[in-house]
Protein backbone atom coordinates (compact mmCIF):
# COMPACT_ATOMS: atom_id res chain seq x y z
CA UNK A 1 0.00 0.00 0.00
CA UNK A 2 1.22 3.68 -0.94
CA UNK A 3 2.05 6.06 1.99
CA UNK A 4 -0.68 9.01 2.07
CA UNK A 5 0.99 12.53 2.74
CA UNK A 6 -0.86 14.84 2.97
CA UNK A 7 1.36 18.25 2.12
CA UNK A 8 -0.19 22.05 3.59
CA UNK A 9 0.31 24.95 1.83
CA UNK A 10 1.81 25.20 -1.92
CA UNK A 11 4.29 26.83 -1.73
CA UNK A 12 7.84 26.73 -2.89
CA UNK A 13 8.54 24.13 0.29
CA UNK A 14 5.20 22.32 -0.56
CA UNK A 15 5.20 22.08 -4.74
CA UNK A 16 8.95 20.56 -3.98
CA UNK A 17 7.85 18.58 -1.29
CA UNK A 18 4.57 17.10 -2.91
CA UNK A 19 6.16 16.10 -6.25
CA UNK A 20 9.42 14.11 -4.50
CA UNK A 21 7.22 12.49 -2.02
CA UNK A 22 4.78 11.42 -5.18
CA UNK A 23 7.83 10.63 -7.18
CA UNK A 24 9.21 8.23 -4.32
CA UNK A 25 5.44 6.45 -4.94
CA UNK A 26 3.55 7.87 -2.13
CA UNK A 27 -0.33 8.79 -2.47
CA UNK A 28 0.44 13.01 -2.25
CA UNK A 29 -2.36 15.16 -1.40
CA UNK A 30 -1.61 19.13 -1.76
CA UNK A 31 -3.92 21.46 0.48
CA UNK A 32 -3.77 25.25 -0.65
CA UNK A 33 -6.05 27.75 1.56
CA UNK A 34 -5.93 29.96 -1.58
CA UNK A 35 -7.66 29.54 -4.93
CA UNK A 36 -4.02 29.82 -6.49
CA UNK A 37 -0.95 28.09 -5.63
CA UNK A 38 2.45 29.72 -5.50
CA UNK A 39 1.61 32.95 -4.55
CA UNK A 40 4.25 34.39 -2.97
CA UNK A 41 6.62 32.83 -5.18
CA UNK A 42 4.79 34.97 -7.87
CA UNK A 43 5.75 37.78 -6.36
CA UNK A 44 9.30 36.90 -5.43
CA UNK A 45 12.26 38.97 -7.23
CA UNK A 46 10.44 41.58 -7.75
CA UNK A 47 7.58 38.59 -10.08
CA UNK A 48 11.15 37.74 -11.76
CA UNK A 49 12.21 35.17 -8.91
CA UNK A 50 15.56 34.88 -8.03
CA UNK A 51 15.41 31.13 -6.93
CA UNK A 52 18.62 30.34 -5.58
CA UNK A 53 22.27 31.39 -5.38
CA UNK A 54 25.16 30.05 -7.60
CA UNK A 55 28.24 30.40 -4.66
CA UNK A 56 29.61 27.55 -2.42
CA UNK A 57 27.66 25.98 0.41
CA UNK A 58 30.14 27.48 3.42
CA UNK A 59 29.50 30.82 1.87
CA UNK A 60 25.63 30.68 1.32
CA UNK A 61 24.99 29.63 4.94
CA UNK A 62 26.63 32.52 5.98
CA UNK A 63 24.10 34.54 4.48
CA UNK A 64 21.37 33.12 7.27
CA UNK A 65 21.14 33.53 10.73
CA UNK A 66 22.83 31.20 13.38
CA UNK A 67 20.15 28.06 12.97
CA UNK A 68 20.79 28.56 9.31
CA UNK A 69 23.78 25.86 10.73
CA UNK A 70 20.83 23.73 10.44
CA UNK A 71 21.12 24.10 6.45
CA UNK A 72 24.27 21.72 6.45
CA UNK A 73 22.09 18.54 5.87
CA UNK A 74 19.08 19.46 3.85
CA UNK A 75 22.07 21.04 1.49
CA UNK A 76 24.27 17.99 1.71
CA UNK A 77 21.49 16.24 -0.55
CA UNK A 78 20.31 19.01 -2.57
CA UNK A 79 21.77 22.19 -3.40
CA UNK A 80 21.81 24.79 -5.67
CA UNK A 81 23.39 22.31 -8.67
CA UNK A 82 21.16 20.14 -8.19
CA UNK A 83 18.11 22.95 -7.80
CA UNK A 84 19.13 24.25 -11.00
CA UNK A 85 19.75 21.05 -12.79
CA UNK A 86 16.03 20.15 -11.89
CA UNK A 87 14.52 23.49 -13.27
CA UNK A 88 16.90 23.06 -15.96
CA UNK A 89 14.96 19.54 -16.78
CA UNK A 90 12.04 20.80 -16.24
CA UNK A 91 12.53 23.12 -19.71
CA UNK A 92 13.21 26.72 -17.50
CA UNK A 93 16.34 28.03 -18.56
CA UNK A 94 18.69 29.70 -15.79
CA UNK A 95 20.49 32.85 -15.98
CA UNK A 96 23.27 33.85 -13.22
CA UNK A 97 23.42 37.79 -12.87
CA UNK A 98 25.56 40.21 -10.10
CA UNK A 99 26.13 38.58 -6.88
CA UNK A 100 25.28 34.82 -7.94
CA UNK A 101 21.99 35.24 -8.26
CA UNK A 102 19.82 33.08 -10.14
CA UNK A 103 16.55 33.82 -12.39
CA UNK A 104 14.62 31.77 -15.09
CA UNK A 105 15.87 33.53 -18.53
CA UNK A 106 12.42 34.04 -19.23
CA UNK A 107 12.27 36.84 -16.43
CA UNK A 108 9.01 35.40 -15.22
CA UNK A 109 8.09 33.62 -11.85
CA UNK A 110 4.94 32.65 -13.07
CA UNK A 111 7.38 30.31 -15.48
CA UNK A 112 8.48 28.66 -12.42
CA UNK A 113 5.52 28.26 -10.55
CA UNK A 114 3.87 26.50 -13.74
CA UNK A 115 7.08 24.29 -14.54
CA UNK A 116 6.69 23.17 -10.43
CA UNK A 117 2.73 22.51 -10.87
CA UNK A 118 3.07 20.80 -13.85
CA UNK A 119 5.89 18.31 -12.64
CA UNK A 120 4.13 17.51 -9.18
CA UNK A 121 0.55 16.95 -11.11
CA UNK A 122 2.97 14.50 -13.49
CA UNK A 123 4.24 12.48 -10.64
CA UNK A 124 0.23 11.92 -9.65
CA UNK A 125 -0.02 14.81 -6.90
CA UNK A 126 -3.68 15.47 -6.68
CA UNK A 127 -4.12 19.56 -5.43
CA UNK A 128 -7.31 21.13 -3.96
CA UNK A 129 -7.18 24.92 -4.18
CA UNK A 130 -9.27 27.10 -2.02
CA UNK A 131 -8.66 24.14 1.10
CA UNK A 132 -7.50 25.74 4.62
CA UNK A 133 -6.28 23.41 6.48
CA UNK A 134 -7.34 24.54 10.30
CA UNK A 135 -5.61 21.42 12.19
CA UNK A 136 -3.62 18.59 12.14
CA UNK A 137 -4.88 15.30 13.92
CA UNK A 138 -2.67 12.96 16.05
CA UNK A 139 -3.69 9.37 16.84
CA UNK A 140 -1.51 7.51 19.50
CA UNK A 141 1.13 10.20 19.30
CA UNK A 142 1.65 9.88 15.97
CA UNK A 143 0.01 11.25 12.80
CA UNK A 144 -3.43 10.46 11.67
CA UNK A 145 -4.53 13.36 8.93
CA UNK A 146 -5.80 16.73 8.98
CA UNK A 147 -9.22 18.85 10.07
CA UNK A 148 -10.35 21.34 7.01
CA UNK A 149 -13.32 22.86 7.06
CA UNK A 150 -15.32 20.33 9.15
CA UNK A 151 -14.31 17.32 7.22
CA UNK A 152 -10.91 15.05 8.78
CA UNK A 153 -8.46 13.63 5.84
CA UNK A 154 -6.81 11.04 7.04
CA UNK A 155 -2.68 10.81 5.99
CA UNK A 156 0.45 8.94 6.83
CA UNK A 157 2.41 11.88 7.10
CA UNK A 158 1.85 15.56 7.18
CA UNK A 159 4.17 18.03 5.86
CA UNK A 160 3.48 21.41 6.98
CA UNK A 161 4.35 23.88 4.67
CA UNK A 162 2.51 27.04 5.09
CA UNK A 163 5.26 29.33 4.83
CA UNK A 164 5.88 32.58 7.37
CA UNK A 165 4.10 35.32 8.30
CA UNK A 166 4.35 38.12 5.74
CA UNK A 167 2.87 39.34 2.86
CA UNK A 168 -0.82 37.71 4.23
CA UNK A 169 -2.33 38.28 0.89
CA UNK A 170 -0.84 35.56 -0.73
CA UNK A 171 -2.04 33.65 1.99
CA UNK A 172 1.13 33.00 4.22
CA UNK A 173 -0.85 34.18 7.11
CA UNK A 174 1.34 32.06 9.96
CA UNK A 175 -0.91 29.35 10.37
CA UNK A 176 1.71 26.64 10.62
CA UNK A 177 3.06 28.19 13.88
CA UNK A 178 -0.34 27.87 15.71
CA UNK A 179 -0.47 24.37 13.93
CA UNK A 180 2.96 23.46 14.96
CA UNK A 181 2.51 25.08 18.81
CA UNK A 182 -0.64 23.10 19.47
CA UNK A 183 1.21 19.66 18.91
CA UNK A 184 4.45 20.75 21.38
CA UNK A 185 6.64 22.68 19.14
CA UNK A 186 8.39 25.61 20.47
CA UNK A 187 8.05 29.15 18.03
CA UNK A 188 11.21 31.71 18.20
CA UNK A 189 9.44 34.87 18.35
CA UNK A 190 8.40 36.57 15.20
CA UNK A 191 10.48 39.68 13.62
CA UNK A 192 10.40 41.36 10.34
CA UNK A 193 13.49 40.90 8.65
CA UNK A 194 14.38 42.65 5.28
CA UNK A 195 11.85 45.25 5.89
CA UNK A 196 11.72 48.91 4.96
CA UNK A 197 12.86 51.65 7.42
CA UNK A 198 10.81 54.73 8.98
CA UNK A 199 12.11 58.28 8.72
CA UNK A 200 10.31 60.42 10.22
CA UNK A 201 11.36 63.76 8.50
CA UNK A 202 9.47 65.29 5.55
CA UNK A 203 12.15 65.96 3.65
CA UNK A 204 13.53 62.36 3.39
CA UNK A 205 9.89 61.45 2.40
CA UNK A 206 9.98 63.44 -0.38
CA UNK A 207 12.77 61.65 -1.71
CA UNK A 208 9.98 59.27 -2.32
CA UNK A 209 11.43 57.09 -5.90
CA UNK A 210 14.90 57.93 -5.71
CA UNK A 211 17.60 54.93 -5.76
CA UNK A 212 20.79 55.82 -5.25
CA UNK A 213 23.58 53.64 -6.01
CA UNK A 214 27.08 52.86 -4.68
CA UNK A 215 26.21 54.74 -1.59
CA UNK A 216 28.58 54.08 1.80
CA UNK A 217 25.83 52.67 4.77
CA UNK A 218 26.37 52.69 8.01
CA UNK A 219 24.36 52.13 11.30
CA UNK A 220 25.18 54.12 14.31
CA UNK A 221 23.18 52.63 17.78
CA UNK A 222 23.53 54.77 20.42
CA UNK A 223 26.22 56.80 19.15
CA UNK A 224 28.34 54.15 18.33
CA UNK A 225 29.29 52.48 15.25
CA UNK A 226 27.86 48.99 14.85
CA UNK A 227 27.81 48.19 10.58
CA UNK A 228 29.59 49.40 7.51
CA UNK A 229 28.70 48.93 4.63
CA UNK A 230 27.91 49.71 0.82
CA UNK A 231 25.40 48.94 -1.72
CA UNK A 232 21.93 50.61 -2.75
CA UNK A 233 19.71 52.48 -0.98
CA UNK A 234 15.88 53.75 -1.95
CA UNK A 235 13.67 56.54 -0.36
CA UNK A 236 10.25 55.53 0.20
CA UNK A 237 7.17 57.98 1.17
CA UNK A 238 7.73 56.73 4.69
CA UNK A 239 11.66 56.40 4.94
CA UNK A 240 14.19 54.03 3.29
CA UNK A 241 14.44 50.81 2.16
CA UNK A 242 16.62 48.74 -0.60
CA UNK A 243 19.64 45.94 -0.71
CA UNK A 244 21.66 47.25 1.74
CA UNK A 245 18.85 48.97 4.18
CA UNK A 246 16.99 45.42 4.40
CA UNK A 247 20.33 43.42 5.05
CA UNK A 248 20.88 45.23 8.34
CA UNK A 249 16.91 45.90 8.84
CA UNK A 250 16.60 42.88 11.31
CA UNK A 251 19.89 44.24 13.33
CA UNK A 252 18.10 48.19 13.65
CA UNK A 253 14.28 46.45 14.59
CA UNK A 254 16.09 44.56 17.61
CA UNK A 255 17.64 47.76 18.50
CA UNK A 256 14.79 49.87 18.03
CA UNK A 257 12.63 46.98 20.27
CA UNK A 258 15.61 47.68 22.71
CA UNK A 259 14.37 51.38 22.54
CA UNK A 260 17.94 52.23 21.49
CA UNK A 261 18.67 55.32 19.38
CA UNK A 262 19.55 54.30 15.45
CA UNK A 263 21.09 56.72 13.05
CA UNK A 264 21.94 55.90 10.03
CA UNK A 265 24.75 57.78 8.46
CA UNK A 266 25.08 57.60 4.03
CA UNK A 267 28.22 58.47 2.25
CA UNK A 268 27.24 60.22 -0.99
CA UNK A 269 30.92 59.77 -1.93
CA UNK A 270 32.24 56.79 -1.00
CA UNK A 271 34.76 56.71 -3.94
CA UNK A 272 36.54 60.16 -2.39
CA UNK A 273 37.87 60.59 1.10
CA UNK A 274 37.28 64.04 2.62
CA UNK A 275 40.94 65.12 0.91
CA UNK A 276 40.09 64.40 -2.62
CA UNK A 277 36.27 65.52 -2.18
CA UNK A 278 37.15 68.76 -0.56
CA UNK A 279 39.63 69.03 -3.73
CA UNK A 280 36.49 68.37 -5.84
CA UNK A 281 34.94 71.34 -4.65
CA UNK A 282 37.37 73.95 -4.66
CA UNK A 283 37.88 73.19 -8.22
CA UNK A 284 34.20 73.10 -9.18
CA UNK A 285 33.42 76.43 -7.35
CA UNK A 286 36.64 78.65 -8.81
CA UNK A 287 35.76 76.98 -12.22
CA UNK A 288 31.86 77.85 -11.96
CA UNK A 289 32.18 80.72 -9.62
CA UNK A 290 29.41 82.41 -10.96
CA UNK A 291 26.75 80.14 -11.05
CA UNK A 292 24.47 79.22 -8.33
CA UNK A 293 25.26 76.94 -5.49
CA UNK A 294 22.07 74.90 -6.80
CA UNK A 295 23.90 74.81 -10.14
CA UNK A 296 26.89 73.63 -9.50
CA UNK A 297 25.80 70.99 -6.55
CA UNK A 298 24.23 69.48 -9.94
CA UNK A 299 27.08 67.75 -11.39
CA UNK A 300 27.71 66.30 -8.14
CA UNK A 301 23.91 64.91 -6.95
CA UNK A 302 20.45 63.62 -8.33
CA UNK A 303 18.35 66.60 -8.77
CA UNK A 304 15.64 65.46 -5.84
CA UNK A 305 18.76 65.83 -3.42
CA UNK A 306 19.73 69.08 -3.92
CA UNK A 307 16.82 70.57 -1.81
CA UNK A 308 17.75 68.43 1.70
CA UNK A 309 21.32 69.46 0.91
CA UNK A 310 20.86 73.02 0.68
CA UNK A 311 18.38 72.55 3.92
CA UNK A 312 20.79 70.34 6.13
CA UNK A 313 23.89 72.29 5.00
CA UNK A 314 22.12 75.91 5.81
CA UNK A 315 22.94 77.01 2.29
CA UNK A 316 20.72 80.10 0.29
CA UNK A 317 20.78 77.74 -3.65
CA UNK A 318 20.81 81.22 -5.22
CA UNK A 319 24.15 82.23 -3.45
CA UNK A 320 26.87 81.90 -6.45
CA UNK A 321 29.53 79.12 -5.67
CA UNK A 322 32.56 81.94 -6.09
CA UNK A 323 31.10 83.38 -2.69
CA UNK A 324 30.70 80.09 -1.03
CA UNK A 325 32.56 80.21 2.50
CA UNK A 326 35.22 78.18 3.50
CA UNK A 327 32.93 76.82 6.48
CA UNK A 328 29.72 76.40 3.95
CA UNK A 329 32.22 74.22 1.86
CA UNK A 330 33.27 72.35 5.00
CA UNK A 331 29.42 71.95 6.12
CA UNK A 332 28.87 70.95 2.04
CA UNK A 333 31.41 68.17 2.35
CA UNK A 334 30.90 66.83 5.63
CA UNK A 335 27.18 66.47 4.62
CA UNK A 336 27.80 64.54 1.63
CA UNK A 337 29.91 62.03 3.68
CA UNK A 338 27.75 62.01 6.07
CA UNK A 339 23.88 62.41 5.23
CA UNK A 340 22.44 61.47 9.09
CA UNK A 341 18.69 59.45 8.72
CA UNK A 342 17.24 58.84 13.18
CA UNK A 343 15.18 55.80 12.38
CA UNK A 344 11.77 56.29 13.88
CA UNK A 345 10.91 52.76 13.04
CA UNK A 346 10.50 49.87 10.84
CA UNK A 347 7.63 48.67 8.43
CA UNK A 348 5.21 45.74 9.74
CA UNK A 349 6.10 42.04 9.94
CA UNK A 350 3.00 42.27 7.04
CA UNK A 351 5.04 44.12 4.88
CA UNK A 352 8.66 42.27 5.50
CA UNK A 353 10.24 40.16 2.67
CA UNK A 354 10.85 37.12 5.21
CA UNK A 355 9.91 36.12 8.78
CA UNK A 356 12.33 36.07 12.10
CA UNK A 357 11.92 33.43 14.43
CA UNK A 358 9.85 30.28 13.87
CA UNK A 359 9.99 26.59 14.72
CA UNK A 360 12.61 25.70 17.11
CA UNK A 361 15.08 24.07 14.73
CA UNK A 362 15.89 21.77 17.25
CA UNK A 363 12.91 19.85 17.48
CA UNK A 364 13.00 19.06 13.67
CA UNK A 365 15.79 16.48 12.88
CA UNK A 366 17.79 17.96 10.01
CA UNK A 367 18.39 14.76 7.93
CA UNK A 368 14.82 14.18 7.36
CA UNK A 369 12.81 17.25 8.08
CA UNK A 370 10.82 15.06 10.79
CA UNK A 371 9.50 16.79 13.36
CA UNK A 372 11.17 14.96 16.68
CA UNK A 373 8.21 15.95 18.75
CA UNK A 374 5.49 14.22 16.16
CA UNK A 375 6.19 11.39 14.40
CA UNK A 376 5.16 11.84 10.79
CA UNK A 377 4.89 15.17 10.92
CA UNK A 378 7.48 16.91 8.80
CA UNK A 379 8.35 20.74 8.56
CA UNK A 380 10.01 22.94 5.98
CA UNK A 381 10.45 26.37 4.64
CA UNK A 382 9.85 29.54 5.82
CA UNK A 383 8.16 28.30 9.21
CA UNK A 384 11.52 27.43 10.59
CA UNK A 385 13.78 29.64 12.78
CA UNK A 386 16.00 29.85 9.83
CA UNK A 387 15.77 33.42 7.66
CA UNK A 388 18.62 34.59 5.06
CA UNK A 389 19.41 37.85 3.29
CA UNK A 390 18.21 38.60 -0.24
CA UNK A 391 19.66 36.94 -3.40
CA UNK A 392 18.11 33.85 -3.40
CA UNK A 393 18.97 32.58 -0.51
CA UNK A 394 15.39 31.89 1.13
CA UNK A 395 13.66 29.76 -1.68
CA UNK A 396 16.96 27.58 -1.81
CA UNK A 397 16.05 27.14 2.07
CA UNK A 398 12.67 26.33 1.28
CA UNK A 399 13.50 24.05 -2.00
CA UNK A 400 16.03 21.65 0.27
CA UNK A 401 13.76 21.48 3.05
CA UNK A 402 10.62 20.39 1.04
CA UNK A 403 12.54 17.86 -1.17
CA UNK A 404 14.17 16.14 1.83
CA UNK A 405 10.93 16.33 3.70
CA UNK A 406 9.08 14.62 0.28
CA UNK A 407 11.56 12.11 0.02
CA UNK A 408 11.12 10.89 3.93
CA UNK A 409 8.09 11.40 4.14
CA UNK A 410 6.89 8.71 1.37
CA UNK A 411 10.09 6.01 2.36
CA UNK A 412 8.37 3.58 5.23
CA UNK A 413 11.14 3.24 7.35
CA UNK A 414 12.82 -0.23 5.93
CA UNK A 415 12.82 1.49 2.41
CA UNK A 416 15.11 4.53 3.99
CA UNK A 417 17.36 2.09 6.22
CA UNK A 418 15.50 3.67 9.93
C1 LIG B 1 7.99 40.35 -1.96
C2 LIG B 1 8.84 39.13 -1.72
C3 LIG B 1 9.87 38.83 -2.60
C4 LIG B 1 10.68 37.71 -2.36
N1 LIG B 1 11.67 37.43 -3.26
C5 LIG B 1 12.49 36.39 -3.03
C6 LIG B 1 13.49 36.03 -3.97
O1 LIG B 1 13.57 36.60 -5.09
N2 LIG B 1 14.35 35.02 -3.64
C7 LIG B 1 14.25 34.33 -2.46
O2 LIG B 1 15.06 33.44 -2.22
N3 LIG B 1 13.26 34.58 -1.59
C8 LIG B 1 12.37 35.58 -1.86
N4 LIG B 1 11.36 35.84 -0.97
C9 LIG B 1 11.16 34.92 0.17
C10 LIG B 1 10.53 33.60 -0.33
O3 LIG B 1 9.51 33.89 -1.28
C11 LIG B 1 9.93 32.79 0.81
O4 LIG B 1 10.91 32.62 1.81
C12 LIG B 1 9.46 31.42 0.32
O5 LIG B 1 8.40 31.58 -0.61
C13 LIG B 1 8.98 30.56 1.48
O6 LIG B 1 8.50 29.36 0.96
P1 LIG B 1 7.46 28.49 1.80
O7 LIG B 1 7.14 27.31 0.95
O8 LIG B 1 7.95 28.26 3.15
O9 LIG B 1 6.16 29.41 1.94
P2 LIG B 1 5.25 30.16 0.87
O10 LIG B 1 5.93 30.23 -0.44
O11 LIG B 1 4.85 31.40 1.55
O12 LIG B 1 4.00 29.19 0.71
C14 LIG B 1 3.10 28.89 1.75
C15 LIG B 1 1.79 28.41 1.15
O13 LIG B 1 0.98 27.85 2.19
C16 LIG B 1 -0.37 28.27 1.99
N5 LIG B 1 -1.08 28.19 3.29
C17 LIG B 1 -0.91 28.98 4.37
N6 LIG B 1 -1.72 28.58 5.37
C18 LIG B 1 -2.42 27.52 4.90
C19 LIG B 1 -3.42 26.67 5.46
N7 LIG B 1 -3.88 26.84 6.70
N8 LIG B 1 -3.94 25.66 4.69
C20 LIG B 1 -3.50 25.48 3.41
N9 LIG B 1 -2.56 26.26 2.84
C21 LIG B 1 -2.02 27.26 3.57
C22 LIG B 1 -0.22 29.69 1.47
O14 LIG B 1 -1.39 30.13 0.83
C23 LIG B 1 0.98 29.55 0.54
O15 LIG B 1 0.59 29.21 -0.77
C24 LIG B 1 10.49 36.90 -1.21
C25 LIG B 1 9.44 37.20 -0.35
C26 LIG B 1 8.62 38.29 -0.59
C27 LIG B 1 7.47 38.58 0.34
Amino acid sequence: MPKKVIVIGAGASGMLAAGKAAEQGAEVLLLEKKKKPGNKLLISGKGRCNLTNNSEVSEFIQHFNREGRFLHQPFSQFFAPQLMAFFQSLGIELITERGGRVFPASGKASDVVDALLRWSQSNGVVLHSSYPVNRILIKDGRINGVRCNRRSIHGDAVILATGGATYPATGSTGDGYSMAEDLGHSIKPLRPALVPLLVDDPLVQSLAGLDLRNTGFRVYVDGKRKKADFGEVSFTTTGIGGPVTLTHSLFIVENLRAAKNVIISLDLKPALDEHKLDNRLQRDFVKRHDESISSVLRGLLPQQLIAPALHFCSLNGQKSAGQISTAERKRIREWLKNFRLSISGHRPLSEAIITAGGINVKEINPNTMESKIVEGLYIVGELLDIHGDTGGYNLQAAFSTGWLAGIHAAGTKDQLGR
